[in-house]
């Protein structure tokens, strides 16, 4: 309904090319991962949780939960929580007697909220006005309040702008993002890489798999279809969701990733010879890179 109109310049879209590849842009085509979360979400969750006696603990947990595991690139409400039960169960932790923050009424209301965002918080807590919910909003106030503090000057991933390039050529590029659309905007445009992409699919014209399916289904032939990302739960799933391929951009290792793209991957996706063997080393690859459990339990 209201993703109705947003994405209608989507639906509308006319392909110049027989391919398609999809980009998404934070932590794959931009590197904004590592800065948003070490720097703006980490000494946060350290501040508004008071968990200063553990931070070096918070720290590695954290980042092990947003960038080096399989959460990578999830909802950040759930990843909060993710985070306060893997510090739970740590020696180090207990050792020092610091308890987890009692966050129930956060869990209840991750689990029955369909639009995870402060919009949604926003309203939950006007109608309760719980104390934890209340807490967790400031929290993620404070978060964006850093982002917009902080993040700037954040640059496209090398390899990026090449790739682009040599993808425009034979495919129409688009940028698949639950990023805002003004700041995607923006950001594309700073750089000089908006010229590269046909469109901009931002946060208000769906989730990742709706965009993708909106900009190619019934428009490409089976194979011509390709997601570029560095989400498993999102980037991923859009592609597999809509029998697109999928090429990862392995976090870490970000500029090989693309480094292969552009020297390798992408050829192989216009002669016909990604399907199989070649996806599935790629999938294996990018998954070792984004364990379950954390390294510190084994
Ligand atoms: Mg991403």
């Amino acid at each position: 309904m209201e993703d109705y109109d947003a994405a209608k310049s989507l639906k509308d879209f006319k392909p110049k090319h027989q391919f398609f590849v999809a980009v998404d842009s934070d932590g794959s085509a931009f590197d904004s991962m590592e800065i948003k979360h070490k720097e703006c979400f980490i000494p946060n969750i350290i501040k508004y949780w008071n968990l200063q006696g553990v931070s070096k603990y918070v720290r590695q947990t954290a980042e092990f939960v947003n960038l080096y595991s399989k959460w990578r690139g999830k909802n950040r409400f759930p990843c909060l929580l993710r985070v306060f039960d893997l510090l739970a169960e740590r020696e180090e932790v207990k050792k020092r007697g610091i308890k987890m923050p009692e966050v129930q009424a956060l869990r209840d209301w991750v689990k029955e909220e369909p639009k995870l965002g402060n919009p949604a918080l926003e309203k939950k807590v006007a109608e309760t006005n719980d104390p934890v919910l209340k807490h967790t909003l400031e929290w993620s106030k404070a978060v964006n309040a850093t982002i917009a503090d902080i993040v700037k000057g954040v640059t496209p991933m090398t390899y990026v702008r090449e790739s682009l390039a040599k993808a425009q050529e034979h495919a129409d590029v688009m940028v698949v993002s639950t990023t805002p659309y003004e700041a995607l905007e923006r950001e594309w445009e700073e750089h000089d890489i908006a010229r590269y992409v046909e469109i901009i699919g931002g946060q208000e014209m769906g989730t990742k798999p709706v965009m993708l399916g909106y900009a190619t289904k019934g428009k490409y032939e089976q194979g011509h279809v390709l997601m570029i990302g560095d989400g498993p739960g999102t980037d991923m799933r859009a592609a597999k969701e809509n029998n697109a391929f999928f090429y990862p951009i392995n976090p870490g290792h970000e500029e090989e990733s693309w480094k292969r793209f552009y020297e390798e991957a992408f050829d192989k996706f216009i002669e016909g010879a990604y399907a199989g063997q070649y996806q599935e080393m790629l999938i294996e690859e990018f998954n070792q890179y984004l364990p379950e459990d954390p390294p510190w339990t084994k």
